[in-house]
């Protein structure tokens, strides 16, 4: 994709980083099509040699704008609770029509959005004047999306997603990331631009720098005295006493606590991972890949650690039950 290829001005990456960068991990977009689902799908970014979480700097910036690699923003900061911007993406039919119903009451309410246009629909932009809690800010969004009737996606039920999806990241998660705007899509394999400025990156930078951002005072006033609708109240968490009972041995074995569908594909069983599962990733099934010869080998594609996996489907390394 040569063509698609830029050169990133210093400013455009800064400028970038300062607006849409709120935690330095981020995912990557695969260059390759996943060889089940042929869909490309995102990872955490390693370092070869300490296998730690790769951070982002302006580097992995200026190559996401220019066309080298594509990121996912992390949308919570797990240190403070607080979101940057909130992005609500759109793919079904008549998406793009829900999106601009919600800029217009958006704007009836004083807040500014962005529109990006995307794959099969678009997503909806709002930039804050400072980080603010992910928790206020799906109480205005998802709030005003329900009172206009817009659905919000809950499990299979189509609707807008909002990021952030979650009201706080628990110890040791990520939250949910999204496609970083203005990269190319590797899908896709095309730059997806916001409505309000030509499509040059320049011109695409200055146009988000002179929207009105969102204050605290704006957001607490417009939600004062509201609080996340019921519905979309995460579920209360299961405590799963009967897949305990599968457990014989004292050795982990991931298969005895899996109960979604397994599809054997050349030596791997491929199933949905329960540790992308709980963020709401892995919708196509196959992240996980689980040895058929040896059941104790396990992989998910997109980079949940073997510990974050177990403790996905309640038996962390640490569990007396469970003796590695
Ligand atoms: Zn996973």
């Amino acid at each position: 994709m040569p063509k698609l290829l830029l050169k990133a001005p210093t400013s455009v990456v800064a400028d970038y980083f300062h607006l849409f960068v709120n935690r330095r991990a981020y995912t990557l977009q695969s260059n390759r099509p996943h060889p089940e689902s042929a869909r490309h799908y995102y990872y955490r970014p390693k370092d070869r040699k300490t296998g730690q979480g790769l951070s982002m700097t302006l580097d992995t910036i200026r190559r996401h704008v220019e066309g080298e690699i594509t990121i996912g923003l992390y949308t919570i900061n797990r240190a403070t609770q607080c979101s940057k911007w909130v992005a609500i993406d759109a793919d079904y039919e008549n998406a793009l029509t829900d999106l601009l119903k919600l800029s217009f009451y958006f704007r009836q309410d004083g807040v500014e959005s962005a529109l990006e246009h995307s794959h099969r629909g678009g997503h909806l932009w709002i930039f804050l004047a400072e980080p603010l809690p992910a928790r206020d800010c799906r109480i205005y969004v998802c709030g005003l999306a329900m009172r206009l009737g817009i659905p919000v996606k809950r499990g299979r039920k189509e609707g807008i997603e909002v990021f952030p999806k979650h009201d706080a990241l628990k110890p040791g998660r990520y939250g949910n990331a999204i496609r970083g705007p203005l990269g190319i899509h590797r899908g896709a394999a095309q730059r997806f631009w916001f409505d309000g400025a030509g499509e040059d990156i320049e011109k695409q930078m200055c146009y988000l720098n002179s929207l009105p951002k969102m204050t605290g005072e704006q957001l607490a006033r417009l939600i004062a005295g509201k609080a996340i609708p019921p519905q979309l109240l995460p579920p209360e968490p299961k405590v799963e006493p009967e897949m305990r009972r599968h457990f014989s041995g004292s050795e982990f074995r991931i298969l005895d606590h899996i109960n979604t569908k397994l599809r054997t594909v050349g030596h791997n069983n491929v199933t949905r991972c329960p540790s992308c599962a709980e963020e709401g990733h892995d919708r196509s099934g196959d992240n996980l890949s689980i040895s058929v010869e040896d059941p104790r080998k396990y992989i998910c594609w997109a980079g949940c650690t073997r510990d974050m996996i177990r403790a996905a489907v309640g038996c962390p390394r640490t569990s007396p039950t469970c003796v590695t």
